[in-house]
């Protein structure tokens, strides 16, 4: 073993017997005493270039003290667990994205176990239009290995301002096909099963033989409700996690929420309690209902939206953390740019999660 402080860790000397690690991923200040000059000296020459034992004899210090330092060190969170030399045979490509994974796991294997778990991941993305396009963008450079990409769409002139991966010579071909190619323009081992259907109630069992872990509402087509009701109710009965990838309506952009079934708010119980909201004040909380909507839209609202989807996308499949946006949904105010969340329970009189849901674990 070569111990190595983090590399996303800054180390500062705050006085001879004080030294202050700061995690810069998390933004979590560590502070230990050192009373001993050799093992200040240590701690700040750990940099993954020596073996315990050279360590030990150079600083004329017990291995077993060593050891003791070193694994107080690793329980503080500040040595690094990455060995680029062995296991993670997509370093040279991923490198920070498994340094950003390495300040949320508690040992190498750990965070191997999370890379694990993220590259080898299938995720399942409907609608590949101003959200999933860049939404498949975000997971593929992630290190997402398997995607399935459907859309029953071709790419029309009209797309080209605000998603991503289509071009003018596209034109006229289905996006599914399209955003095959440029995705593997970008990592070109990855698994791209496509599906050139429309979503409706029914075309999800198309799926049914398949090993998913995560599936991504970016469909608004005939209503984003339906949409999030068809993937929601295929999801809880599968047990398989889902978000819903958002929308916009006017200036506010509606940042989806994350359900894990059985554990938290599903999306009936979301729905339960928007009924209920829209009946007190039909102003609270904006329903996104509106048939063949072409209100404004541009790129950067698109993109922000993906952006926070990939972002709990790689917390469900990776288990680096909790996903953020279970149990409520937020609006990005545009001009603002505010984020207002709104709370949601899981309801008891859920018939999907409930005491008597159809969905409940047995
Ligand atoms: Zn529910």
């Amino acid at each position: 073993m070569k111990p190595k402080l983090s590399s996303t860790t800054s180390v500062v000397k705050i006085s001879d017997s004080v030294l202050e690690f700061f995690k810069t991923n998390t933004r979590e200040q560590v502070r230990i005493k050192v009373d001993d000059d050799t093992i200040m000296n240590i701690v700040l020459s750990l940099d993954g270039s020596k073996e315990l034992n050279t360590i030990s004899e150079e600083n004329g210090i017990q291995y077993d003290s060593l050891v003791s330092l070193i694994n107080f060190l690793d329980n503080k969170g500040v040595l690094d667990h990455v060995d680029p030399k062995s296991d993670f045979d997509s370093y040279t490509s991923f490198r920070r994205v498994i340094h950003f994974l390495s300040d949320f796991s508690g040992s190498h294997d750990e965070l191997l176990a999370m890379w694990d778990k993220l590259e080898n991941s299938t995720v399942l993305i409907v609608g590949l239009g101003a959200v999933g396009s860049w939404v498949a963008c975000n997971l593929v450079q992630s290190g997402v290995k398997n995607l399935i990409l459907m859309d029953g769409d071709t790419v029309d002139i009209t797309n080209l301002h605000r998603q991503f991966g289509y071009s003018e010579g596209d034109v006229g071909l289905k996006k599914a096909d399209v955003l095959e190619k440029r995705l593997k323009e970008y990592v070109a081992d990855i698994n791209v099963m496509k599906s050139y259907d429309f979503l409706d109630d029914g075309t999800l069992s198309q799926f049914d033989e398949y090993d998913i872990d995560l599936i991504i509402n970016c469909a608004d087509k005939p209503t984003v409700d339906m949409t999030s009701l068809w993937i929601g109710e295929y999801g809880m009965k599968r047990s398989i996690p889902h978000i819903v990838g958002g929308g916009y309506n006017l200036h506010l952009s509606l940042i989806g929420q994350t359900v894990i079934p059985n554990k938290t708010a599903c999306v009936k119980c979301f729905q339960m309690q928007l009924e209920e909201q829209n009946k007190i004040d039909p102003k609270r909380v904006k329903k996104l209902a509106v048939k063949n909507r072409k209100v404004g839209s541009f790129g950067p609202m698109c993109s922000m939206i993906a952006s926070m989807v990939g972002m709990e996308a790689i917390k469900v499949l990776s288990g680096c953390t909790v996903p953020a946006n279970i149990n409520r949904r937020g609006e990005f105010d545009i001009y603002s740019m505010d984020i207002t969340y709104h709370e949601f329970l899981r309801r008891d009189d859920c018939e999907w999660c409930g005491k008597k849901g159809r969905f409940i674990d047995s």
